[in-house]
Order: structure tokens, then C-alpha cells, then sequence
């Protein structure tokens, strides 16, 4: 306890850096308070327009609607929020929005379109709420978008008598410009983890939360292991919420982001252990931590290139799983990858399947490359964690690396392990021109490195 009442003296700034700024270019200053079962946000807006928008303005998942208009109320007189194009603006009938502007709101504890959830609730009150979802703009009535899609935002969290939890660390206050994390109102206690810091909600059911105790340190310490230190330099973060046993659903939901993940489970098709349940969270516990390292430790440099990180994340997360739970039948998963990247990847370039709506080439065609990856470190005693690690030692940055893995040296990270150039030769005409024959072109790569179509 003496530990607790020392660190709540603390108050954290992450200062914005404000150098050369034009007063166009100002910081939006925002205060966000906890205020019994309420929430108050108080924007103090640098600059004079006559709207303005919120950057990240995705629709709710579930009703395709603004998830801030159901959940804000504007407290200043004259201010209204309202949906403009695809984004939620302030605006007033005449003249500019008042430079202060206060507003009100429940936290919304669900999915969004594309986006974070703006806030993961806890049985026990605790409240984790996205600082992205403050940062707004001035908005360009002319191309019906804001000026800047990045504004610059300071966000101060304030929890009165009570601690915040920043990067698992807790405040009494906590002032910040990253735009990219959760905020933790409350201090709930974590999960005991080595090298990381884990929240999970207190009314997960019992066999959920023995997987969050068990499998999901496991899971990071055999990461660590294998790959080094996690992206980001810190310690990553992990909060899982319980959404409740709501009727007919089976959810589950997060993201990751920089040293954090969000877990959101939802629905009575999760409250018992069924091998398919088991199968389906520790494969998406599993890929989504192998992010800390594919993903956040190195980047893709384009999402074109989605398919390194995707496949990667899924092949280590099966490996993985078969490496703490014996029983667990990854030939399932991998014939699934191949026929799903056979068809998504006839006649057209894998590289562009984003753009065709087609992310699930990067996750199936994805982890059939790592596969045949897999196949070349094999025939030289190693593994596809050896592989991975090699790939992130040549590009990390804290080895000197710029933190990112391109199509070009990944296919030359191939070649490496394989000594062959036609099987990266042959993978790169899959992924940027496209073939007619998939399942032959797959075939001749996996049997130059010694391996069977799977399944
Ligand atoms: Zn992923």
C-alpha cells in the first residue's frame, strides 16, 4: 500500500513538442474527467472556425451509425454535434464554434467500423477509454473533410481521488499526444506476467480467464524467447474486457497498438470451453500478441504488404499453440490458409487484394509464404521463429534497422534461407502480377523446399 500512495503523487506529461508551430498550427488542448458515473470532455479549440471535425469519425459497428451522437451530449449553448460526410463535426447556426466547448458522454463500449473501440468497460467500473477519438480539426467546408488529418491533440486524463493507469503505470493524472493508446480509468490489479502488464475483467468467465492467466504469458514469454524484445522498447499492455453473456453472440474483438493490446469478448457462445472455442481465442490471442513483434518491433512499409505481417502473425501463432498445447491440430488451420489463398488468388495480384476487398489474401496467402519460409529454415535445422528473428534483427531499430520489412527483403530474406532465387522469384509474380494456376505455382515452391501441399 505504502508503494501505492508513493507513485499516486505522480502526474505525467508527455510534452508536444510546440517548436516552429504557426498559431494555425497550435495544439488542440483537451481535458477529459471522470466525474462520478459521468464523463466530461472540455475541448479548448487553438484557432476560430466555423466547424469543427473529429479525425476518427467511424461508424458504430453494429447500428452503421455515429457511436458520438448516441453517446455525447454538448453542454455549451449554441454548439451542436452532428454527421457530416464521414465525419462527426461540431458546428453552430452562425459565426464560429465557441473556442471552449464542453461535452458529456457515457463511454461507448463497442465495436466500430474499421476503427478502436472507443472505450472497453469493466465489470467492476473500470473504464479504458481511446485518446485518438479527441482529436479534431478545423473543417474544409470546400472538400467536406478537416484541414489536417492528423491535428495535433493534448489530451490530460484526470480520475478526482482516484489513479489512472498510463502504459501500466499509474497517475493521478496523465497529459499526452499519443493518439494511439488506451487510457485506464482505475487501477485494477494485473495479472502477474513477465514483461508484460495484464488487465483482465474481473467477471470473465472462469475458463476464459484461465486462458488469459496461463496461455496469454506463456504465449509472450515464449515469444520472447524465440524473437527478442517486443516492439517499442516497453512493456507491452494488455486489456481484456468482458462485454457480458449477451444472447446468440460469440465476439471477440480487439486491436492492437504501439506496447498494447485490447481484447473485447462478448456473448454466451463464449461461456463454455468447447475445443472450437479453445482453438478459435488462443488463435487469436496468439496472433494478435505475435504483433508485438511482426507488426510493431518491424512494420510493413505499405498495406499492400499486409500479407508479411498477417501470414507471420498466423503461422507463429499456430507454432505457438502446438508448442503449449500438443493436442492442438495446426494442419487444420494451414489447409484452410492454402485453399482460401488458392481462390482469392487466382488471376489477380495478392498485393492488391485490399483494394478488392479481400484482406483474407494477406492472412490465407500470407501463412502459406511463411509456410514455404517455414520449409527452407527447416532443411537447415532452423524453424520459422528463426526465420522471424533473423528478419527482425536486420530491420529493427534499435539494431540500426528503419523499423520496416518491404516485399524486396523479405523475398531476399527468403532467398537467404533457401538458397534458391526462383522460389522468391516465382512468390513475387504471385504477388504483384498474379497467376492462373495458384495450387501449381504453391506446389512447385513447396516441394523445392521439401514440403506437401498441406492437409
Ligand atoms: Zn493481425
Amino acid at each position: 500500500m505504502k508503494f501505492r500512495i508513493a507513485i499516486a503523487a505522480l502526474f505525467l506529461f508527455v510534452a508536444g513538442s510546440a517548436a516552429g508551430a504557426s498559431p494555425a498550427g497550435r495544439s488542440l488542448r483537451v481535458e477529459v474527467i471522470r466525474d462520478g458515473d459521468g464523463y466530461k470532455a472540455i475541448f479548448d479549440l487553438p484557432q476560430s472556425a466555423p466547424a469543427w471535425a473529429f479525425v476518427n469519425s467511424a461508424l458504430a459497428r453494429r447500428t452503421k451509425d455515429s457511436w458520438r451522437l448516441r453517446s455525447w451530449v454538448v453542454e455549451t449553448p449554441r454548439v451542436k454535434l452532428e454527421r457530416r460526410g464521414d465525419f462527426d463535426v461540431f458546428t453552430v447556426a452562425r459565426g464560429n464554434v465557441p473556442r471552449r466547448v464542453t461535452v458529456r458522454f457515457t463511454p461507448f463500449a463497442q465495436d466500430l467500423l474499421a476503427d478502436y473501440d472507443p472505450a472497453l468497460a469493466f465489470s467492476d467500473g473500470t473504464v479504458a477509454l481511446f485518446t485518438g477519438h479527441f482529436a479534431a480539426g478545423p473543417w474544409l467546408a470546400k472538400s467536406d473533410r478537416p484541414e489536417d488529418p492528423a491535428p495535433r491533440t493534448t489530451i490530460t486524463f484526470r480520475y478526482p481521488g482516484r489513479q489512472l493507469l498510463y502504459k501500466g503505470v499509474p497517475y493521478r493524472s496523465a497529459t499526452t499526444g499519443d493518439l494511439e493508446t488506451y487510457v485506464v480509468f482505475g487501477t485494477p490489479r494485473p495479472v502477474a506476467g513477465d514483461g508484460f502488464s495484464g488487465i483482465v475483467d474481473p467477471q470473465l468467465p472462469g475458463w476464459l480467464r484461465g486462458e488469459m492467466v496461463e496461455f496469454l504469458p506463456r504465449s509472450i514469454a515464449l515469444f520472447r524467447e524465440r524473437l527478442g524484445a517486443p516492439g517499442g522498447g516497453g512493456k507491452p499492455t494488455i486489456l481484456i474486457s468482458w462485454a457480458g453473456p449477451t444472447a446468440g453472440r460469440h465476439s471477440q474483438g480487439g486491436g492492437v497498438l504501439p506496447n498494447l493490446l485490447a481484447v473485447r469478448l462478448e456473448g454466451d457462445g463464449l461461456l463454455t470451453p468447447s475445443p472450437d472455442n479453445l482453438a478459435r481465442l488462443r488463435w487469436f490471442v496468439g496472433h494478435e500478441s505475435a504483433h508485438f513483434w511482426l507488426g510493431q518491433a518491424v512494420a510493413y512499409s505499405q498495406p499492400n504488404e499486409a500479407w508479411i505481417t498477417e501470414g507471420g502473425a498466423n503461422l507463429l501463432a499456430y507454432r505457438l499453440i502446438e508448442r503449449i498445447d500438443p493436442n492442438y491440430q495446426s494442419g487444420l488451420e494451414l489447409h484452410k490458409d492454402w485453399s482460401d489463398c488458392l481462390a482469392l488468388a487466382k488471376d489477380k495480384p495478392i498485393a492488391t487484394a485490399g483494394s478488392r476487398q479481400e484482406n483474407r489474401a494477406y492472412y490465407a496467402c500470407g501463412s502459406v509464404f511463411a509456410m514455404i519460409a517455414e520449409g527452407a529454415a527447416q532443411r537447415k535445422g532452423r524453424d520459422f521463429f528463426d526465420f522471424t528473428r533473423d528478419l527482425l534483427e536486420a530491420n529493427r531499430r534499435e539494431a540500426g534497422g528503419d523499423g520496416v520489412v518491404t516485399m524486396e527483403e523479405w523475398l531476399a530474406a527468403l532467398t537467404r534461407e533457401s538458397g534458391d532465387p526462383t522460389i522468391a522469384r516465382d512468390m513475387r509474380e504471385m504477388l504483384t502480377v498474379g497467376v492462373a494456376d495458384p495450387r501449381s505455382a504453391i506446389a512447385s515452391m513447396l516441394q523445392r523446399v521439401g514440403r506437401k501441399e498441406p492437409g
